[in-house]
């Protein structure tokens, strides 16, 4: 049927919804939603890692075979160094220039390097906002509690403690610097409810928070004139003969030629794996999202952690096929769109934990009351009209200006018809809030370490260690790690 035959539903049902009881989950029914649909727990999907320092966990199988591919270095690289500096911050996202800035304000001598555009990055594409308890009522501890849950209690109480606590003052320094985070009417930050929060805490600029926060951390990267390699992409790291970290080699994506950076303290500011389309899920992720400081550090011995879950956003779009995979949004479900089924149903509470909300979404799915499209895709609507019906005309233009873009050019006004969105794979909030804290932390420690030890030599020791081991475990991928940039050309 015409996408827009099926979208009549939603339209039609709209007035029998806002009246409709939601199902309640108690907490085994939530327990046995995710287990039988949330993607983390399909076995099929996951296999040990077969060495290196996390030797027999398991990973998804994207992933386990890129921490076990060979470097594209030789043994005998010529590791003449092109640059010296005390701190080398690889990466050119919000963590990267977090820690960048503060190693630079510490008074070391900083470069950064990224293998794209400075800036070029998930960090710019962030849309929901970021966690900071900010607002009169909600606390570092209510902050702490609400991810504590949403995390199943797995989460680690000492980083998520520093986390929350630090928020506040990260709220300060963006502001300090020129973020334009969203005011009230009186001129105080307006702060939205995320879902799994009991709070509003989301700090906002409209829905581009990471662009305005992207674009002051990258003018100040600018104007302290810390040292920039831009289209570099790290291939491996170096170490000296006790295996520290002792600079890094590049890329050069432009001319194809190798650069060597020799620093005291390296920050790996890689970003995450979306770009892996694990287990063949559409992702929002940017191009450069391919795990590449995960293999870099694996190979030089850090042992990986939390590695066996991801998140999947609830809401990556089905249609238009252009847009397949880009994020939707988490606000719109915050300014009380619904998620509708193919009876026209809601069914689940939108602003439920994200494993929640996506464990549904695909039960609806794979029970049959998914709506299909014409290329052959199951979704589910998000109904973004009712934005504008409840809270009147202009709601979704005002408040989504980017969104309402990003499906305009491609003919579809979302003021008037539903999206269709199915989960897609990445990462509510707290991110932004974490790679602020620990980019700062990160950046403020390797500035200290640089200050107290000399430059240690140069070599791709390890890599002799990480090779014999392959061999000795048969491994023969054939696999060559760090990815860089994913090929998406068709094999023949
Ligand atoms: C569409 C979208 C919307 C999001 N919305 C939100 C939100 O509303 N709130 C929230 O909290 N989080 C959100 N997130 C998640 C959040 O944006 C990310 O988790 C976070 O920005 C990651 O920051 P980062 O600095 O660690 O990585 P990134 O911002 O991805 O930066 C990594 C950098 O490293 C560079 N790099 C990678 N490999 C190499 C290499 N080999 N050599 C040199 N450089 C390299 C990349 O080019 C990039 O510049 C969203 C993510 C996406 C994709």
């Amino acid at each position: 049927m015409d996408i827009h035959a099926l979208q009549q539903i939603v339209h039609g049902t709209r007035d029998a919804r806002r009246k409709q009881t939601l199902p309640k989950f108690s907490p085994a029914d939530r327990d046995q939603l995710i287990h039988k649909y949330h993607p983390d727990y399909r076995e099929r999907a996951y296999r040990p890692i077969r060495f290196g320092p996390n030797r027999g966990d398991k990973t998804v199988i994207e992933l386990a075979s890129l921490l076990e591919g060979d470097s594209s270095i030789a043994d005998e690289f010529d590791l003449t160094a092109d640059y010296t500096t005390d701190v080398l911050v690889v990466g050119g996202g919000g963590a990267g220039c977090a820690a960048a800035l503060h190693a630079h304000t510490s008074g070391a001598k900083v470069m950064l390097a990224t293998k794209l555009r400075l800036g070029d990055s998930n960090s710019v594409m962030a849309q929901g906002g970021m966690q900071i308890s900010v607002a009169p009522g909600d606390s570092p501890v209510t902050h702490f509690v609400d991810t504590l849950k949403g995390g199943h209690m797995q989460n680690d109480h000492q980083l998520l403690k520093v986390m929350v606590e630090e928020g506040p003052s990260i709220a300060k320094w963006l502001l300090s610097l020129g973020v334009l985070f969203d005011r009230d009417g009186d001129g105080n930050l307006h702060v939205k409810k995320g879902g799994g929060s009991s709070k509003p805490r989301l700090l906002t600029c409209s829905d581009y928070t990471g662009l305005e926060i992207m674009r002051v951390l990258k003018d100040e990267v600018l104007n302290q004139n810390i040292q920039l390699l831009e289209f570099c992409a790290a291939i491996e790291l170096t170490s000296d003969e006790k295996g520290n970290c002792t600079g890094a080699i590049f890329k050069d994506l432009d001319n194809h030629r190798h650069v060597v950076v020799a620093a005291k303290s390296v920050i790996l500011a890689t970003g995450g794996i979306g770009r892996l389309h694990i287990q063949g899920f559409p992702t929002s992720n940017h191009y450069g999202a391919t795990g590449d400081g995960l293999c870099l550090a694996y190979r030089l011995g850090a042992k990986l952690t939390q590695i066996d879950t991801f998140q999947y956003h609830p809401s990556g779009a089905v249609y238009p096929e252009q847009l397949i995979g880009a994020l939707v949004t988490e606000g719109i479900r915050s300014e009380g769109g619904h998620l509708v089924n193919a009876k026209g149903e809601r069914f689940v509470n939108e602003l439920d934990t994200r494993d929640v909300v996506s464990s549904s979404i695909i039960r609806e799915c794979e029970e049959g009351r998914g709506i299909r499209t014409m290329s052959g895709r199951v979704g589910v609507w998000l109904d973004t009209p009712l934005l504008d019906a409840e809270h009147g005309p202009g709601t979704l233009e005002k408040h989504f200006p980017a969104m309402m873009l990003q499906f305009d050019r491609f003919g579809i006004d979302i003021s008037k018809d539903p999206v269709l969105i199915y989960p897609t794979n990445r990462l509510m909030g707290n991110s932004l809030l974490d790679l602020m804290v620990f980019g700062k932390r990160s950046g403020l420690t390797a500035a200290v370490r640089a200050a107290a030890m000399p430059q240690g030599k140069l070599t791709v020791g390890h890599l002799k260690g990480f090779r014999a081991e392959a061999k000795k475990h048969g491994s023969s991928n054939g696999i060559v790690s760090p990815m860089i940039l994913p090929a998406y050309t068709r094999k023949e």
